[in-house]
Protein backbone atom coordinates (compact mmCIF):
# COMPACT_ATOMS: atom_id res chain seq x y z
CA UNK A 1 0.00 0.00 0.00
CA UNK A 2 1.47 3.19 -0.56
CA UNK A 3 0.23 6.48 1.12
CA UNK A 4 0.62 10.08 -0.68
CA UNK A 5 0.33 13.35 0.97
CA UNK A 6 -1.88 15.61 -1.11
CA UNK A 7 -2.10 17.93 1.31
CA UNK A 8 -0.79 18.73 5.01
CA UNK A 9 -1.84 21.66 5.70
CA UNK A 10 -4.77 23.57 8.49
CA UNK A 11 -7.91 24.86 7.49
CA UNK A 12 -6.66 28.23 6.00
CA UNK A 13 -3.51 26.71 4.04
CA UNK A 14 -0.31 27.44 4.59
CA UNK A 15 1.14 30.23 3.26
CA UNK A 16 -2.69 31.95 4.47
CA UNK A 17 -4.06 34.07 2.12
CA UNK A 18 -3.49 37.94 3.01
CA UNK A 19 -0.20 37.84 4.78
CA UNK A 20 -1.97 36.58 7.85
CA UNK A 21 -0.14 33.85 9.75
CA UNK A 22 3.70 33.80 9.26
CA UNK A 23 4.93 36.31 6.85
CA UNK A 24 8.00 35.53 6.03
CA UNK A 25 8.88 32.39 3.52
CA UNK A 26 11.43 30.10 4.42
CA UNK A 27 12.37 29.00 0.85
CA UNK A 28 11.38 25.51 2.00
CA UNK A 29 8.83 23.63 -0.10
CA UNK A 30 7.67 21.38 3.01
CA UNK A 31 6.39 24.91 4.46
CA UNK A 32 4.35 25.47 1.71
CA UNK A 33 0.80 23.32 2.61
CA UNK A 34 -2.36 22.52 0.83
CA UNK A 35 -5.46 21.42 2.79
CA UNK A 36 -5.36 18.38 4.39
CA UNK A 37 -6.03 15.37 1.90
CA UNK A 38 -4.53 12.18 1.17
CA UNK A 39 -4.16 9.56 -1.78
CA UNK A 40 -4.03 5.61 -0.86
CA UNK A 41 -3.35 3.26 -3.46
CA UNK A 42 -3.28 -0.40 -2.73
CA UNK A 43 -2.96 -3.27 -5.68
CA UNK A 44 -6.89 -3.36 -6.09
CA UNK A 45 -7.88 0.28 -5.16
CA UNK A 46 -7.22 4.04 -5.48
CA UNK A 47 -8.20 6.14 -2.53
CA UNK A 48 -9.21 9.83 -1.86
CA UNK A 49 -9.30 11.05 1.43
CA UNK A 50 -11.10 14.34 1.58
CA UNK A 51 -11.46 16.75 -1.31
CA UNK A 52 -10.19 20.76 0.02
CA UNK A 53 -10.05 23.25 -1.72
CA UNK A 54 -7.11 22.33 -3.77
CA UNK A 55 -8.10 19.08 -4.82
CA UNK A 56 -7.92 19.53 -8.98
CA UNK A 57 -4.29 20.92 -8.16
CA UNK A 58 -3.40 17.95 -5.98
CA UNK A 59 -4.75 15.55 -8.06
CA UNK A 60 -2.63 16.91 -11.38
CA UNK A 61 0.41 17.35 -8.87
CA UNK A 62 0.14 13.69 -7.83
CA UNK A 63 -0.66 12.13 -11.17
CA UNK A 64 -4.10 10.87 -10.25
CA UNK A 65 -5.57 8.82 -12.84
CA UNK A 66 -8.72 7.06 -11.04
CA UNK A 67 -10.63 7.06 -7.71
CA UNK A 68 -12.45 3.95 -6.88
CA UNK A 69 -13.25 4.81 -3.34
CA UNK A 70 -13.77 8.18 -1.67
CA UNK A 71 -13.92 8.33 2.17
CA UNK A 72 -14.54 12.00 3.66
CA UNK A 73 -13.48 12.28 7.48
CA UNK A 74 -16.72 15.64 8.00
CA UNK A 75 -18.00 18.50 6.17
CA UNK A 76 -15.55 21.67 7.31
CA UNK A 77 -15.22 23.39 3.82
CA UNK A 78 -11.43 22.64 4.08
CA UNK A 79 -12.23 18.66 3.53
CA UNK A 80 -15.19 19.01 0.98
CA UNK A 81 -15.15 22.35 -1.22
CA UNK A 82 -13.59 20.52 -3.95
CA UNK A 83 -16.26 17.71 -3.94
CA UNK A 84 -17.07 19.06 -7.83
CA UNK A 85 -13.65 18.21 -9.18
CA UNK A 86 -13.80 14.38 -8.71
CA UNK A 87 -16.31 14.88 -12.04
CA UNK A 88 -13.68 13.83 -14.54
CA UNK A 89 -12.83 10.77 -12.55
CA UNK A 90 -16.61 10.55 -12.52
CA UNK A 91 -16.76 10.50 -16.50
CA UNK A 92 -13.78 8.16 -16.84
CA UNK A 93 -15.57 5.72 -14.14
CA UNK A 94 -19.10 6.15 -15.55
CA UNK A 95 -20.69 4.34 -12.46
CA UNK A 96 -21.32 5.79 -9.26
CA UNK A 97 -18.23 6.48 -6.81
CA UNK A 98 -18.77 4.54 -3.24
CA UNK A 99 -18.14 7.45 -0.26
CA UNK A 100 -17.67 6.76 3.31
CA UNK A 101 -18.56 8.93 6.02
CA UNK A 102 -20.39 10.68 8.75
CA UNK A 103 -24.79 10.90 8.63
CA UNK A 104 -24.27 14.63 9.56
CA UNK A 105 -22.02 14.80 6.51
CA UNK A 106 -24.08 13.06 4.03
CA UNK A 107 -26.99 15.50 5.29
CA UNK A 108 -24.56 18.32 4.70
CA UNK A 109 -23.55 17.07 1.39
CA UNK A 110 -27.27 17.03 0.21
CA UNK A 111 -27.46 21.01 1.19
CA UNK A 112 -24.48 22.36 0.02
CA UNK A 113 -24.40 20.15 -3.04
CA UNK A 114 -27.56 19.81 -3.41
CA UNK A 115 -27.44 20.01 -7.17
CA UNK A 116 -25.63 15.98 -7.06
CA UNK A 117 -28.46 14.66 -5.80
CA UNK A 118 -32.16 14.20 -6.72
CA UNK A 119 -34.85 15.70 -7.40
CA UNK A 120 -32.05 18.76 -8.46
CA UNK A 121 -29.87 16.28 -9.73
CA UNK A 122 -27.44 18.72 -12.36
CA UNK A 123 -26.61 16.58 -15.57
CA UNK A 124 -22.81 16.09 -15.55
CA UNK A 125 -22.60 16.11 -11.93
CA UNK A 126 -20.53 13.39 -9.64
CA UNK A 127 -22.79 10.29 -8.76
CA UNK A 128 -21.80 9.85 -5.27
CA UNK A 129 -23.40 6.07 -3.67
CA UNK A 130 -23.23 7.41 -0.02
CA UNK A 131 -23.07 5.28 3.05
CA UNK A 132 -22.38 5.89 6.56
CA UNK A 133 -19.41 4.01 7.56
CA UNK A 134 -20.79 2.85 11.39
CA UNK A 135 -18.48 -0.46 11.15
CA UNK A 136 -16.11 -1.98 9.31
CA UNK A 137 -16.23 -3.24 5.63
CA UNK A 138 -13.87 -5.02 3.41
CA UNK A 139 -13.66 -3.40 0.12
CA UNK A 140 -11.62 -4.88 -2.73
CA UNK A 141 -8.33 -5.40 -0.62
CA UNK A 142 -8.99 -3.70 2.21
CA UNK A 143 -10.82 -3.49 5.47
CA UNK A 144 -11.58 -0.30 6.27
CA UNK A 145 -12.75 -0.03 9.74
CA UNK A 146 -14.30 3.83 11.00
CA UNK A 147 -12.75 5.49 13.61
CA UNK A 148 -14.59 8.63 15.42
CA UNK A 149 -12.86 11.00 17.20
CA UNK A 150 -14.05 14.38 18.50
CA UNK A 151 -13.41 17.74 17.12
CA UNK A 152 -15.43 19.22 19.66
CA UNK A 153 -18.00 20.95 17.30
CA UNK A 154 -18.61 18.22 15.09
CA UNK A 155 -17.86 14.49 14.55
CA UNK A 156 -15.43 13.58 12.90
CA UNK A 157 -14.46 9.75 11.37
CA UNK A 158 -10.81 8.87 11.15
CA UNK A 159 -10.32 5.81 8.98
CA UNK A 160 -8.31 2.59 9.48
CA UNK A 161 -7.50 1.11 6.03
CA UNK A 162 -5.28 -2.52 7.25
CA UNK A 163 -2.08 -1.23 8.65
CA UNK A 164 -2.85 2.37 8.24
CA UNK A 165 -4.57 4.70 10.57
CA UNK A 166 -5.56 7.97 9.38
CA UNK A 167 -7.12 10.79 12.10
CA UNK A 168 -7.62 14.40 11.24
CA UNK A 169 -9.51 17.07 13.13
CA UNK A 170 -9.64 15.55 16.65
CA UNK A 171 -9.54 17.11 19.15
CA UNK A 172 -10.30 13.57 21.96
CA UNK A 173 -9.51 10.77 20.54
CA UNK A 174 -12.01 8.34 22.31
CA UNK A 175 -10.94 5.18 24.29
CA UNK A 176 -12.34 2.89 22.07
CA UNK A 177 -10.81 4.62 19.22
CA UNK A 178 -7.23 4.20 20.56
CA UNK A 179 -8.00 0.51 20.38
CA UNK A 180 -8.74 0.27 16.61
CA UNK A 181 -5.81 2.25 15.85
CA UNK A 182 -3.64 0.35 18.01
CA UNK A 183 -1.66 -1.99 15.62
CA UNK A 184 -1.22 0.27 13.37
CA UNK A 185 2.55 0.25 11.24
CA UNK A 186 1.35 3.76 10.64
CA UNK A 187 -0.62 6.56 12.22
CA UNK A 188 -1.21 9.52 10.38
CA UNK A 189 -2.42 12.42 12.94
CA UNK A 190 -3.86 15.84 13.25
CA UNK A 191 -0.66 18.00 15.24
CA UNK A 192 -1.94 21.81 14.32
CA UNK A 193 0.99 23.71 16.22
CA UNK A 194 3.17 23.17 19.45
CA UNK A 195 1.32 25.62 21.36
CA UNK A 196 -0.76 26.60 22.72
CA UNK A 197 -3.49 24.37 23.33
CA UNK A 198 -6.31 24.72 20.67
CA UNK A 199 -10.03 24.08 21.18
CA UNK A 200 -11.06 22.01 18.38
CA UNK A 201 -7.71 20.64 17.14
CA UNK A 202 -4.46 18.00 18.96
CA UNK A 203 -1.04 20.07 19.22
CA UNK A 204 1.92 18.65 18.58
CA UNK A 205 3.08 17.45 21.48
CA UNK A 206 -0.39 16.06 22.96
CA UNK A 207 0.30 14.10 19.37
CA UNK A 208 3.50 12.92 20.13
CA UNK A 209 1.81 11.89 23.53
CA UNK A 210 -0.86 9.59 22.14
CA UNK A 211 1.37 7.85 19.28
CA UNK A 212 3.88 7.45 22.30
CA UNK A 213 0.67 5.58 24.23
CA UNK A 214 -0.62 3.51 20.96
CA UNK A 215 2.97 2.33 20.67
CA UNK A 216 3.09 3.72 16.64
CA UNK A 217 6.02 2.80 14.69
CA UNK A 218 5.64 5.40 12.64
CA UNK A 219 3.13 8.82 12.92
CA UNK A 220 2.98 11.98 10.63
CA UNK A 221 1.52 15.02 11.33
CA UNK A 222 -1.13 16.98 9.24
CA UNK A 223 -3.43 19.91 9.57
CA UNK A 224 -0.12 21.56 10.16
CA UNK A 225 -0.51 25.77 10.84
CA UNK A 226 1.49 28.43 9.42
CA UNK A 227 3.30 29.36 12.32
CA UNK A 228 4.85 25.37 12.55
CA UNK A 229 8.61 25.31 10.09
CA UNK A 230 9.26 21.85 9.39
CA UNK A 231 12.94 22.73 9.93
CA UNK A 232 12.72 23.73 13.47
CA UNK A 233 9.69 21.42 14.77
CA UNK A 234 10.66 18.63 12.88
CA UNK A 235 14.47 18.92 15.28
CA UNK A 236 12.20 18.65 18.37
CA UNK A 237 10.36 15.99 17.33
CA UNK A 238 11.01 11.75 18.34
CA UNK A 239 12.39 9.51 15.78
CA UNK A 240 8.75 7.77 15.46
CA UNK A 241 6.91 10.87 15.10
CA UNK A 242 7.61 13.04 11.74
CA UNK A 243 6.21 16.49 10.26
CA UNK A 244 4.25 15.07 7.07
CA UNK A 245 4.74 17.26 3.42
CA UNK A 246 2.40 17.89 0.51
CA UNK A 247 3.65 14.89 -2.23
CA UNK A 248 5.31 12.94 0.18
CA UNK A 249 4.64 9.21 -0.32
CA UNK A 250 5.58 6.08 2.21
CA UNK A 251 5.00 2.43 1.48
CA UNK A 252 3.45 0.61 3.99
ZN1 LIG B 1 -9.77 20.74 8.80
ZN1 LIG C 1 -12.59 20.45 10.83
Amino acid sequence: MKLTFLGTGTSMGVPVAGGFGREVPTGDSRDDRYRTSAWVQTDELSIIIDTGPEFRLQTLRAGIRSVDLLLLTHEHTDHIAGLDDLRPFHYMRRKPLPAYTTQSCIRALRTRFHYMFPPHKTPGSVDLDLHVLNHAVTIGDCTITPLPVDHTVMDVLGFRINDLSYVTDAKIIPKETRERIRGSKVLVLNGLRWDPDHPTHITIPEAVKIAEELEIPQTYLVHISSYVIHKEVSAKLPAHVQLAYDQLSIEI
